[in-house]
């Protein structure tokens, strides 16, 4: 096993010798405070910090004089502080008043809300602002322009036409983070570069040396760009080498074992079901019943939107263990899902003669104990259950498929801890988040991808309405209509409380608008718009027994309308609700609406969804949502996000690798991805152990990098 990691033990000796490996603390000036801020950072060594990369650069190749700055245009100018005051018109209001100067003038900054701007600048020190000039009370003005300091009082600085701005953290400052980093770049010199020649030459990237300095300290932002892109290459090169090794140790070079399949269970299966397979859905369970009966571990992501029909999919899995004798284990990230699970596939499986159980954190201890003894003797095929599955007493005889639905929603280890209890079993992974190409790639890298687009009920679907705040009679008419049909409603707020509302603090200009609120949401539709309903409220500060209560009266009926925030986003299934309005709809990512709106029109009725915003006509903001009007294809939604850089929702992933990628920009760097794939599967076939000489330094590139995944499975 030990040969076949991607890296050899005995090349590590040789990362010593390479500076970019070395500590932080062996730098000058890095020491103590600044030393401990730095590690607060996550930056340890002298790589993380030369790839902590400047937030943005300031442009000092269009510096203007004070005499120079055109009034009512932006513009950059430099000068020495000549005086700083603190005022308090009134309480809880500050203005620190900074009067810069330079040969031609004075200008004057002032900075609403920011006290400490008046405590960070001292008379004499260099400072650079950028910001619209205005003229107010005799001087030049610009009003909480961007501001950096260039130089302390007292220091020269000879500073660049290009000036980096790195992230910080507190108690370092960019002027120290600029000479740390260049002290970092004149120790390691001109590093020698891990990258096999061929690679950079192939997709046109900078020397290693060359695209650190020029990331840091560009001539051109056009030189930057070009040197981040290098970099981010090397993340995903080495991501792409690392989830390969780890593919590698978890068994793709070891067997597993190969199922039966089409056998009696799996055909008893098929003919209980009530509806025959859609052709989408027939080619899935093709592909995986394809890899499950050969002795290679399967490794596949069953992609579908909501609604499509991915459970019935995976039950055809679990006959073929059935078939084969041997057990499967089905994770859900909440016991509600679990619960559903229980109810919808249950009784599938008696149908066919499986037996199943059903453990989550609420089985009673007995009850769990008498599962748990059954599971371990092989008296039962399929597990149902929470991560609390994971734990310790539950111990499979023979468990040869992982399904684990919404996989995002856990860790890489919680994932692997799971597939760890099988000697090698196969994995089916299952999600109904839209999961663009390059994602998938990047956080999956050797995952083959199953996907299902339409969905099989005929009339289920949904109606998308864009609303403004005005014609908001629209949506509360359409629910009205649809609870005197008997149907329910949901309606979906940004906030929890009204004092969530972030505005007003940071945005003193007066023109913020309010956000909704789920609870201000409850008392106003149950006192004044729909008072003879009943109206739940659900969120998530709410704990998981009054959560549970909640979604209880909703799904039996009681409650007619359920106002919530978007914890209602993942596996709530209530057929009986038709009808969905979503507040402040532009606060919220496409890829999110789209799983919101999925929670209407899952029964033969189609759904009616309006989204309230306050977004004029034209603007971007309502561009985006009038998408959804037009599109039901989550993934095109989900790239259209991506484009529009909405990281939130896609947020989940980053906790399965993702985090690992700080210097790629996904939307822009999709050339760089499968590059990236394409380069690092090259590689392996050529050298599976990175041993040749031109590949060592590579090998223990990603070795340092991601320690974490060869640690974990080291010993298997
Ligand atoms: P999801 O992909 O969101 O998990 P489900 O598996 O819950 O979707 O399926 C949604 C609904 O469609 C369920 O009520 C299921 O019974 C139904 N369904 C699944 N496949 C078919 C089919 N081939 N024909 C008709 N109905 C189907
Ligand atoms: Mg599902």
């Amino acid at each position: 096993m030990a040969e076949n990691v991607t890296v050899s033990i005995a090349s590590s000796r040789l990362a010593q010798t390479c500076a970019l490996g070395g500590d932080v603390s062996r730098l000058r000036f890095a020491t103590g405070a600044r030393l401990e801020a730095l590690h607060r950072m996550g930056v340890r060594t002298v790589r993380d910090l030369l790839l902590t990369l400047p937030r943005r650069y300031l442009d000092f190749t269009r510096v203007t004089t004070v005499a120079g700055a055109n009034l009512g245009e932006e513009a950059t100018v430099v000068g020495r502080v000549d005086r700083v005051e603190l005022k308090r018109p009134r309480p809880k209001m500050s203005i620190s008043e900074v009067f810069i100067q330079d040969d031609t003038g004075v200008m004057r900054a002032s900075f609403f809300k920011q006290p400490w701007v008046a405590e960070q600048l001292k008379p004499q020190d260099l400072v650079a602002l950028s910001g619209k000039v205005g003229f107010s009370y005799g001087f030049k003005e610009m009003r909480s322009p961007f501001h950096e300091v260039i130089a302390k009082a007292g220091e020269t600085s000879g500073y660049a036409r290009l000036l980096p701005v790195h992230p910080l953290s507190e108690g370092l400052s960019a002027a120290w983070m600029r000479r740390i980093v260049s002290s970092a770049l004149a120790d390691i010199a001109d590093p020698c570069d891990f990258l096999p020649a061929g690679l950079a030459a192939a997709h046109g990237l900078d020397p290693l040396g060359r695209a650190l300095r020029y990331a840091h300290f560009p001539r051109t932002l056009a030189g930057a760009e070009q040197a981040r892109r290098r970099l981010a290459y090397d993340e995903l090169l080495c991501l792409q080498l690392a989830l390969r090794g780890r593919h590698d140790l978890e068994g793709g070079s070891r067997t597993g074992r190969p199922h039966v399949v089409e056998g009696p269970h799996l055909e008893a299966l098929r003919a209980s079901l009530p509806f025959s397979l859609t052709e989408e859905q027939a080619q899935a369970v093709g592909e995986i019943l394809a890899d499950m009966r050969e002795p290679r571990p399967m490794n596949r992501l069953l992609l579908g939107d909501v609604g499509t029909g991915k459970t019935v999919v995976a039950a055809c899995a679990m006959a073929a263990c059935a078939d084969t004798g041997t057990q499967c284990a089905v994770m859900a990230p909440t016991s509600v899902l679990a619960n559903q699970y229980a109810e919808k596939v249950g009784p599938l499986l008696d149908a066919a003669d499986v037996s199943w159980r059903l453990i989550t954190g609420s089985t009673p201890a007995k009850e769990r104990a008498a599962f748990t003894e059954a599971i371990r003797e092989g008296d039962v095929t399929v597990v149902f259950g929470t991560s609390a599955i994971l734990s310790a007493d539950v111990e499979f005889c023979d468990l040869t498929l992982v399904v684990v639905d919404e996989q995002h929603r856990f860790g890489v280890d919680q994932r692997s801890r799971l597939a760890q209890k099988g000697s090698v079993a196969d994995v089916l992974s299952m999600t109904a988040t839209p999961i663009p190409r390059t994602l998938a790639l990047s956080v999956y890298g050797d995952v083959e991808v199953s996907r299902i687009t339409q969905r099989p009920v005929k009339g289920a679907g949904v109606n998308t309405k864009v609303v403004p705040p005005e014609s908001l009679d629209l949506a509360y008419g359409a629910i009205r209509e649809e609870i005197e049909a008997g149907h329910q409603a949901y309606v979906v707020c940004p906030l929890v409380e009204d004092k969530d509302d972030p505005a007003g603090v940071e945005n003193p200009s007066g023109d913020e608008r309010k956000l909704k609120s789920a609870v201000a949401a409850q008392r106003e539709l149950s006192r004044s718009i729909f008072p003879a309903r009943s109206v739940g409220l659900l969120h998530g500060r709410m704990s998981p027994a009054e959560k549970d209560a909640v979604m209880k009266r909703f799904r039996s009926g009681e409650t007619d309308i359920l106002v919530s925030t978007t914890v209602i986003e993942v596996g709530v299934d209530v057929p009986n609700a038709t009808a969905m309005l979503v507040y402040d709809a532009d606060c919220f990512g496409l890829a999110t609406l789209h799983q919101l709106r999925g929670r209407v029109g899952r029964g033969s009725v189609s759904g009616r969804v309006f989204l309230e915003t306050s977004a004029k006509r034209g603007t971007p903001a309502r561009k985006r949502l009038t998408a959804l009007e037009h599109t039901s294809d989550g993934f095109a939604l989900a790239e259209m996000d991506l484009e529009l850089r909405h990281e939130g929702d896609i947020l989940g992933y980053r906790q399965s690798g993702l985090a690992t990628l700080r210097l790629v920009d996904l939307a822009a760097d999709a050339d760089l991805v499968e590059a990236a794939h394409s380069d690092a599967q090259a590689l392996l076939r050529e050298d599976p152990a990175l041993e040749r000489p031109e590949h060592r330094p590579l090998a223990i590139e990603v070795r340092e990098r991601h320690a974490l995944y060869f640690e974990e499975g080291g010993g298997a």
